[in-house]
This record gives C-alpha cells, structure tokens and sequence, in this order.
C-alpha cells in the first residue's frame, strides 16, 4: 500500500513565512527575498515528506495567503478595483487579500470566511459580470517543476471546480451558472497541461461535497466532472473529499471516471458503510484518509487496521491517506522541548503523522502485524492508561440532572427584578471586555513570564491599568464598566492557564488566516478549577466605582472549540467538565458582590456541524446545555450577558434565545443588520447589544453614523430590550482611536435616549 498527504502545513516550523511576509508588507526584505524564503519552505516540506517515505506529495498546497484566493488568480477572478490599482501581481495579490490604502488608491481586502468546520479562513472570491475566466496563472505548473528540479515527483493539488463554485460570490448580475462553462474548459486546460508536464496524479479537492447536497447539486456535480474528465488523456485524476462523507452523492461519485477517490475515515461517520454497502469499483484507487489531519493524538493502528482490512474486501488499490490537509495541526514535537516523553508519546503533530502512514504502510504490508515492534508499541500505547480520572469532576458531571440546566425564575421575570434592580437608564451603554493592550501592557505580561519582575510587581501594574480604566470609563459615562483583560492575552489561553487539565505548546502554531496562526493548548485529562482565577481583579476594579462592573470569563464552549480535544471522552463530557469549573467562578463572582457577569462564546457558531442533521444530535444538544449551566445557578437579580464576535447565527437564532442568558452582544456593523430583523420576526426576548461599530477598523465613528445606525436597530427591537456598545473587545486598538470613539458611543446613545423620551 502507498502512502499520501493531501496537503501539508505552509507557513514553516517557527512561522518564517508569517515574519517574511511580514517584513515584505514592511519594505524591510525585497520580493525576491520573500520569494526566496517561501522557496525554501517548499524545499523543506517536500523533503520532510520525501525523508518520511510518503508516496504522494503534495505541489500547489504552499499559498502566501489562501488557497481559495490562488485559485481565483488563477483563474484570472481579480475584481476591476484591484485591477485599477495598477500594482504588479503579487501586490494585487496582497491587495486582494488585505486590502490597500496607500499611494494609488484605497481598497478594503475580499471576504474572509471560515473553511468549512476548521478555524482556517479563506478568501472570498468575487466574479464580476465581466470577468473573463480562463487560466492566467502558473502557479501550480510553476510549484510542480519546483519539485521537479529537486527531484521529487508531486500530486498537485487544485480546488475542484464543485467547490470553488460553492464558495465563490458574484459580485453582479449574472448567476454563477453563467460562468460554470468557462470555469469547466479551465480544469480541462489545467489537466492537459499537468498531462504535458508529465504529472502522474492531479488532486482535486472537493470538500463541499461532505455538505447536505440537493438534487440540482448532485446534478451539476455530475455535469461538471463529465465535462471535466471527458478531456483527461492519461493523467489520473483523484477525487479527494474530507471533513465528512459523500452520502449524497457516492453514487455519482463512483461511477464518473475518475482514477481515484478520497474518503475521510474520520470525520466521514458514513464512509465506511458507503463502501460496504455500495461497493467501490476495483478498477478505481481508493485514498483512505485514516490519519487525522484535524486533531493531535497518536493513531490507533489496531483501529486504522480494522478500517483498512474492510476495504480491501472490494479489490481496489488502496492508498493510507491522512484525513484531510495537515494544514490544522502543528509541525512537530520536536520543537517542543518543556513537554515531557511521558506526554509527548501520546500525540502526533504533521511531522509525526508522516512517520505514522509510514509505520501503517509497513504493518499493512505484513501478514502477522502483531509481529511488528510498532504495532505492538502503538497497541500498548493505548491499552495503557493515559492518566488516572479526576474522580470528583467526573462524579459531578455524572450527578447533573435536568434541574442544573434550567435558571429559575423564567427570563420575562428576572427581567422585571433586574430593571428594578440596577435602575440603568433606556439603551444602556457598555464595552465588550478588553481595552486597548498597549506596549507597556504586553511588557508587563513578558516579564513576568520570564521572571524579570514579580508576582505582586506584575499585579500591581495591572491593578494601576484597571483603575486609569474604570476612571476612563467614568470619564466617558459608560453605563456598564469592565475591568480592561489587561492580565489576559487570549481569552481562551488565559482561562485553560488557569484551570487543571489543559496542556500548553511552545511552537505548535496553527494556521488561522494569512500567514496569522493561533497556538492552541490541548486538553489533557479532566478539567476543573483548583482555585478562583478572575474574583481579585474584579472586584479590585468593582471597589473603584459605584457603577457595576462585568465580571469577564470565557465560556465552555469556546474554551474547547479553541483546543485540542481529548478523543477518549465525549465532547459532551468535556464541555460539561469545563462547564462546571467556569460555573464556579461565576458562583464566585457572584457571592462576592459581583452583578452582572459576561460570559463570552465567541466561538460557538463555529464547529456546527456541516450536515444539519448533526446539528442537534451531535452539537447543540450538549453546547446550548453546557452554556446554561455555567450560569443557571445564580439569583435571580444577577445579569448574565454573552457575546459572540459574529452575527451569522440567522440559522440558530433560537438555539442562541435558549442560551437563557439576560444580554447579548454581537457584531453587527459589519453585516448590514440583516440579523436584527430575524430576531424581532423570530420573537427573540434576550435582551441585544448589536455593536454599533466596527472594531476591526483604526476609523472613528461619528456621533451622526452611530445614531442613525441606533435608529436603523430601533426600528426592529424594542428600546426596551437595547444596548449600546462596540463590536468586539477592544484590545486590538490604540487609544487614540478608543477613547474618541467610546465617547462618540455614549454621546450618540444618550441624544437617541433624550429623543425617546
Ligand atoms: N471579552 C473579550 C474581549 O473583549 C471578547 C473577545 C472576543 O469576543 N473575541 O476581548
Ligand atoms: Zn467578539
């Protein structure tokens, strides 16, 4: 059996694409160098994969930005304002990608959206009615002789036309339909030239696929490809779907002639029975992805021998895949000195999942695998016990009952007794947590990291910045105040720091958009929460003022859609264990004179299932559950507020209602407050806080824009049920443009207030 990789990280073992780039963006190194550096990294990538004996290597999977966007240059899909900027091909590129303002003119960057269920983002495409689609680039062709030279034969790796179609926007008045033509003679060329150049395998990556699919999708899928292959000579071209599995259309799938077929043994529930059931036709190859792209731990050979002994059964040629790109997790160990063997062992990084398909590769091989060192190594790994069970957090989540999910009094109640209870005047104003993270702040988190300063020396800086911003606020009139997160860098990061259970990394990046990665901790064994983690600076901060002051935590379902997650318990498990710690610190707050407290899901909208019927059984079943028992047991008076950096929850807006919680913001400014009007038709009775400016930008907002977007927002929501507040937190920003732009807040919201009157 062969061995492939659908894609492999880009942006380099200690991100040297990310500071290249950086310093390109910053004039301090030429194109040249840049293109030097990223030249490099491809040479490393091959060679790792090559060293590593892995069969099919990857060409076209390095981008300087996104694949989506690399494709759409291919392509020739550059909208005319990029076009007019008249920059050579890589600035456009950028420009695309990040906006421009300078010199010649000032464009904002295309749409960034989340791929798929992954925290990677791509890049919106945009077809404009004129667009002339055709190849343009050479970028593939390029990489492929790239590795060529070196000595390594690659599979280049191409979005599929099924996909990028999905994914891509038109930006006038045709229907994408109208483009599917040009869009099938571009693959068709793209094969032919592979075909030229001597390419053995194309890829194309159809991840949409995975997605529920209608009868007019199956249809153009079929059209498509019947176009596509029909002009393919001798190059094989492979068929690679992941991040579920084809139930809609493995039929189609099958019988088009394609050379081979991946499947996703891991995220794909049904891909096994879809071969059992239906067959795979023996004349095709079939890509098993059974080395999980997606998540850290070690494979399980006994199990991938299960999986790979079924499919042999239909005679096919059988390649050990991994199960997406390596794109999600980070390079490798070795980087990763502070964590014991004892740890280490345990888990597989890209690197290691490389060595892993090799391993696999020799124990399929072999008739009596029980024989083999690694087998049996990989199998005592796992009947070994990782770690012994916090029995006391597993007694308490087993102990739950239905009563822990549910706050009493009912919401229109405790709404009555917190109107009356904090007397705060009509549209309230507050901020979202975070304020500005200047240098001095960033600094004083350093050294004391790195011992340079003290415990009390590092609280003692941080208890100054909380009072000059509760001061500020007062300053401002803020209604609502917050103590600032100067002790947090990353909301998730600084609660798993502080909670039993959670793992951290040195090096292991992850790509999040750009050349930006995200580095996140890895849960380990059973949360909980040895001792109160934010009461100190809360309550610091709530002795400085007569106004209240939010307590700020991050909420279950965040904290673990932002980690690694354990594969020997249930996500369910695992959100209540957090649940329960978070919970505590809330009951904590509370009891020390703590009233209204915010309780940030930032990130549940994101791991939503991709197949509806999932949504339920598999996630919102137990993250909407978890959320309420962070906070069902507080009283009655006690506000609990939410927020979510993303207003794309039209399609959960109940879900969202039945988090039960008092108030939530959310980003609104930048989506055309489409969502406000499905909450009044929905009948939605949280009380919301859509922000009323975009954070994400340096701009100051006027009095004026904030009022008429104020109005805009009463015209739906009731004046009773509304707040006033930015976008997101705002640690991101400098204070030159935070404290003009809170006071053009509180100014907008109290003329709105007088004219309500
Ligand atoms: N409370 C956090 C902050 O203000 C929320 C961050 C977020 O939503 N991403 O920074
Ligand atoms: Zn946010």
């Amino acid at each position: 059996m062969k061995t492939a990789v659908i894609g492999y990280p880009r942006v380099g073992t200690l991100r040297e694409l990310k500071f290249a780039t950086e310093k390109y963006f910053e004039g301090v190194i030429t194109r040249a160098e840049l293109q030097e550096a990223a030249a490099r990294l491809r040479k490393t990538h091959w060679q790792t994969q090559k060293e590593n004996g892995i069969d099919f290597i990857p060409s076209n999977d390095f981008s300087f930005y996104d694949n989506m966007l690399d494709t759409a240059v291919l392509f020739n899909i550059v909208p005319q304002r990029y076009r007019e900027l008249g920059l050579d091909s890589l600035d456009e590129y950028f420009a695309m990608a990040r906006g421009y303002q300078g010199a010649r003119g000032d464009v904002k960057a295309l749409a960034l959206k989340k791929w798929f269920n992954t925290n990677y983002h791509y890049i919106v495409p945009e077809i404009e009615d004129d667009t002339e689609i055709s190849l343009v680039g050479t970028k593939p062709f390029d990489e492929f002789i790239e590795a060529k030279n070196l000595g390594i034969d690659t599979k280049p790796v191409i979005i599929g036309a099924f996909t990028f179609l999905k994914l891509a926007r038109t930006a006038g008045n045709k229907p994408l339909d109208d483009f599917a033509a040009d869009i099938i003679k571009t693959y068709a060329k793209i094969l032919n030239n592979f075909n030229l150049l001597g390419a053995e395998w194309v890829q194309f990556d159809e991840p949409a696929l995975v997605m529920d699919l209608t009868a007019d999708d199956i249809g153009f899928f079929n059209k498509i490809y019947s176009e596509i292959l029909a002009a393919k000579s001798n190059i094989r071209v492979l068929l690679q779907t992941y991040f579920g599995d084809i139930r809609d259309c493995y039929q189609e799938a099958v019988s088009l002639p394609f050379d081979g077929i991946g499947l996703d043994f891991i995220e794909g529930k049904k891909s096994l029975e879809l071969v059992k059931r239906s067959g795979f036709p023996a004349d095709k190859t079939l890509f098993a992805g059974v080395v999980n792209g997606k998540n850290i731990w070690r494979n399980n050979y006994r199990l991938t021998l299960d999986i790979i002994n079924e499919l042999k059964k239909t005679g096919a040629a059988i390649v050990l895949n991994t199960s997406c790109s390596l794109l999600y997790v980070p390079y490798t160990l070795k980087n990763e000195a502070a964590l014991s063997d004892g740890f280490k062992k345990h888990f597989a990084f890209a690197e290691e999942k490389l060595a892993e398909l090799a391993e696999l590769k020799m124990i399929t091989a072999c008739d009596n695998p029980a024989g083999i060192l690694e087998f049996s190594q990989n199998t005592r790994l796992f009947q070994s016990c990782r770690l012994s069970p916090n029995e006391s957090v597993r007694a308490a989540v087993a102990a739950l009952s239905r009563e822990d999910f549910i706050r009493r009094p009912a919401f229109e109640e405790r709404e009555k007794l917190q109107k009356a209870e904090f007397n705060l005047p009509l549209l309230p104003t507050t901020t979202i947590g975070s304020f500005p993270q200047t240098a001095e702040v960033k600094t004083n988190r350093s050294n004391y990291k790195n011992g340079r300063i003290t415990l009390e020396e590092y609280t003692r800086f941080n208890k100054e910045k909380i009072a000059e911003c509760v001061a500020l606020q007062e300053k401002i009139g803020l209604d609502v105040l917050v103590h600032g997160e100067f002790e947090r860098n990353d909301m998730v990061e600084y609660f798993g720091e502080n909670l039993e259970g959670f793992l951290f990394t040195e090096k292991a990046w992850v790509q999040s958009y750009g050349a930006r990665c995200v580095k996140p901790p890895i849960i380990w064994g059973d949360i909980s929460r040895p001792r109160p983690i934010t009461v100190d600076y809360i309550v610091y901060a709530q002795s400085l003022t007569g106004k209240c002051v939010k307590g700020m935590l991050t909420g279950p379902v965040t904290i673990l859609n932002w980690s690694f997650p354990r594969e020997d318990i249930s996500l369910r498990e695992c959100a209540f264990q957090i649940a329960l710690a978070i919970r505590a610190e809330v009951l904590d707050l509370e009891a020390n004179g703590i009233r209204i407290i915010q309780i940030d899901e930032a990130a549940l909208r994101e791991k939503l299932p991709l197949r509806k019927s999932d949504w339920y059984s598999e996630y919102l079943d137990w993250a909407i559950p978890a959320f309420r028992l962070v906070h069902s047991g507080v009283k009655p008076q006690t506000q609990i507020h939410t927020h979510m950096c993303y207003s794309e929850f039209g399609d959960i807006i109940r879900e969202i209602d039945e988090m039960d919680a008092d108030v939530i913001t959310f980003e609104a400014s930048r989506s055309d407050l489409a969502i406000i009007s499905a909450l009044k038709d929905c009948g939605f009775k949280t009380e919301v806080g859509p922000g009323v400016y975009d954070i994400h930008s340096p701009r100051i907002p006027t009095v004026d824009e904030i009022k008429a977007e104020l109005y805009k927002i009463l015209q739906n929501i009731p004046r009773e049920k509304l707040w006033v507040n930015p976008d997101c937190g705002l640690k991101t920003r400098g204070n030159a443009e935070t404290v003009p732009s809170l006071e053009n807040l509180v100014a907008a919201a109290r003329e709105v207030r007088e004219a309500l009157r």
